[in-house]
């Protein structure tokens, strides 16, 4: 329908469209809908005309649907014809989105893994340089009954093991999913929780069943938007694929609202353009602010990893911690609730600390998030220091109050390296750690800590 709008409008009308979308956050994405079997060249050479299509509607980022490399009816042929990704299907893709310089979300590669026995079912996206800048792997199968049909995914297909850092792409931050990762509403929340780093565009690529897909599909993509407050975009399988598989369509994009703003039916194969105004999300969040009502001391949502918030050191920034004030130079280490920070008086080499982000001055004071997340980045945190330090232990210690030597008034766990013989008495670092920082003399320099944080960064953000 936005399609046959354009047509209509007046030049005039469409010069003040483009201006408004280079000054504002509208981006333009383009969204495939297709009807794969099992010829792979055959699916190629239709993604390739799609892309070319998107490409003179003027699109930034081109979304493809699950199995957009092939679907096959039997588990023998799909793993025959599964490639690791550096094979031919990937790279013809790369190649397309550095030609046409538009990015790329690829969901549900089948790629050839381990043995070769099961395939993992990956996201991928693709930036408009052609490098991969994102790689997810389906952790929810679809091991369900469907109507007549008995699907077990998880026969050819290895679930995936961590759920990826939302990614930044010209369409903001995109969270990834796959099909019926959509049904999670844990999967969802943890992608778009936070404000600062979370996703604005939930994504879906699906071959959604076609019985599940009229009961259900709207219906949960519409929830995630709504009660998410972010984009969805959830481009699909449409139509049979042989005589064991039929797919649903209705490939969508939902705003944070919950409106329709494209609903593909069963057209086929197809891209369709549409403009997302990424201000919409704010929009809708600051009128009711959903995420902020969360009441995190009565639940919460625990993950057993970390969600890493890259750091923009670009500029050097004060930052006040407790009662003093830091550099943002100094902090080496950023998740969703906690950072890590050089110290400016070390006991040891690599003495470090973890904080929670927001100002909290005794332990009592943590949420459960809040405590989770702290605990699992300073076991992240400890293992790489441990490592890097090459140390063979180590003190992780919280001076929680003024009479336990607390001196910061913002909580903070100390990571301390240790080496075979660094004190004579093992304990005697418990002694130093409380009077260290009492003493006028030896505070660092902010240039010997930035270059160590610097140093330190490295192991968390390796490709920065
Ligand atoms: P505590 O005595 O347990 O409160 O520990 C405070 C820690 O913070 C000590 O190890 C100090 O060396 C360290 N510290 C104090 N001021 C700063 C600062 N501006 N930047 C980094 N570390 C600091």
């Amino acid at each position: 329908m936005f399609n046959r709008l354009r047509i209509i409008l007046s030049p005039l009308f469409v010069l003040k469209e483009n201006s408004r979308r280079m000054s504002s956050k509208i981006v333009r994405i383009g969204v495939c809908q297709l009807n794969c079997r099992d010829n792979k060249e055959e699916n190629f050479k239709i993604g390739e005309q799609l892309i070319n299509k998107a490409k003179k509607e003027e699109a930034k980022i081109v979304f493809f649907p699950e199995a957009f490399d092939y679907i096959c009816d039997s588990k023998s042929l799909t793993l025959e014809k599964a490639e690791s990704i550096d094979g031919p299907i990937i790279n013809g893709y790369r190649k397309l989105a550095k030609q046409n310089q538009l990015w790329l979300s690829l969901g549900g590669f089948h790629q050839r893994s381990g043995d070769g026995t099961r395939v993992l079912n990956s996201h991928l996206i693709i930036n408009d340089q052609g490098d991969i800048v994102g790689n997810y792997s389906k952790i929810h199968l679809f091991d369900v009954q469907a109507g007549s049909l008995i699907l077990r995914e998880s026969d050819f297909t290895q679930p995936g093991s961590s759920i990826a850092n939302p990614i930044e792409t010209p369409a903001g931050r995109i969270g990834l999913g796959i099909c019926y990762d959509l049904r999670f509403v844990e999967f969802a929340r943890l992608l778009t929780a936070s404000s600062e780093n979370g996703a604005q565009i939930l994504t879906y690529p699906s071959a959604f069943t076609k019985h599940t897909g009229e009961a259900h599909w709207e219906i949960l993509l519409r929830a995630r938007a709504i009660e998410n407050q972010c984009f969805v975009v959830a481009a699909a399988q449409v139509g049979s694929h042989n005589a064991k598989r039929e797919s649903y369509g209705h490939s969508l994009v939902i705003d944070p609202w919950g409106s329709v703003l494209l609903d593909m039916g069963l057209e086929s194969p197809s891209m369709r353009t549409v403009d997302i105004d990424l201000e919409r999300i704010e929009q809708v969040r600051e009128k009711m602010p959903i995420i902020e009502h969360r009441r995190r001391d009565l639940y919460s949502l625990m993950s057993p990893m970390n969600i890493i918030v890259p750091i923009d050191d670009s500029k050097e920034e004060k930052v006040t911690w407790g009662q003093v004030q830091i550099t943002t130079h100094q902090i080496f280490f950023r998740s969703t609730l906690t950072l890590a920070l050089v110290n400016r008086k070390p006991v040891v080499p690599g003495h470090v600390l973890v904080s929670p982000v927001r100002r909290v001055e005794r332990f009592s004071q943590l949420n459960p998030e809040e405590i989770n997340d702290l605990f699992l980045s300073t076991q992240l945190i400890a293992r790489k220091i441990e490592e890097f330090y090459k140390a063979k232990s180590l003190s992780i210690a919280i001076q929680d109050g003024e009479y336990a030597g607390q001196t910061i008034k913002h909580v903070h766990v100390h990571i301390l390296p240790r080496i075979p013989g660094d004190f004579e008495e093992n304990d005697s670092i418990y002694h130093e750690l409380a009077h260290h920082d009492k003493k006028e003399k030896g505070w660092r320099q902010e240039k010997e800590m930035a270059d160590e944080a610097k140093t330190l960064r490295k192991l968390f953000y390796p490709d920065v």
